[in-house]
């Protein structure tokens, strides 16, 4: 088990991929209530963001996280659903405008490590809830790490100056611990720096020019 306070790792600007895919749909009927439930962010919402901050929701339902959005307390970009939901195993919810700042990290927290020390991460950062009860008998599922993975190379495709992967606990010890001494920390940055399922792509692309080139054989003689 790890300590959920020292969860975090950079992004090499070399590894960096060139595209990756995310299968995302939007949370019904969240996009209104998002726009009030985040700020503008003071930096370019594309050049500005720097880091990735990974939660865990302490509650056993995408709709319980779902519903702090729509009581305009809290937001975060995306929320990867739990084991025993329908969407489990497909897609991860989209539930915050990504040029918005989404208000998952009080304005007075920083870290030395991630971007200089400087705080008001909400406009230099995405947010990712995981859903988990935070309990010993509540481990995260595979897909929910590859999963979550799979949004950290799709924002590090995306957004040039990505840098900082980092846990909510990393910057907010004294009240926040998620995403908990469970969450397996060193698998996740495994996967996001593996990147094995673009190297799959890649190969499938490759095998599929070869095939085009290849001289078609006819199928049947006209005469
Ligand atoms: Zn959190």
């Amino acid at each position: 088990m790890g300590d959920p306070t020292t969860y975090h790792f950079d992004l090499d600007a070399t590894l960096r991929p060139k595209h990756a895919m995310l299968e995302e749909r939007w949370w019904p009927g969240i996009r209104d209530a998002a726009l009030e439930a985040s700020s503008a962010r003071i930096y370019d919402p594309i050049r500005g963001v720097r880091a990735v901050v990974i939660h865990a929701t302490a509650g056993g339902s995408s709709a319980g996280a779902a519903s702090v959005i729509f009581d305009r307390k809290a937001s975060f970009h995306w929320l990867v659903p739990d084991e025993d939901e329908p969407q489990h195993g497909s897609f991860v919810w989209a539930t915050c405008h990504e040029a918005r700042a989404a208000w998952h990290v009080r304005n007075t927290c920083c870290h030395p490590a991630i971007w200089d020390g400087r705080g008001r991460i909400n406009h230099w950062s995405l947010g990712i809830e995981v859903v988990n009860r935070q309990v010993r008998s509540d481990a995260f599922s595979d897909w929910q790490v590859e999963a979550t993975a799979q949004i950290v190379r799709y924002a590090w495709a995306k957004y040039p100056n990505l840098r900082h992967v980092v846990s909510h606990a990393m910057l907010d010890p004294a009240r926040r611990s998620d995403p908990g001494r469970l969450f397996p920390w060193e698998r996740l940055r495994t996967a996001v720096l593996d990147g094995r399922e673009e190297r799959v792509s890649e190969l499938v692309a490759r095998a599929a020019e070869v095939e085009a080139v290849r001289p078609s054989a006819p199928l049947c003689m006209v005469v």
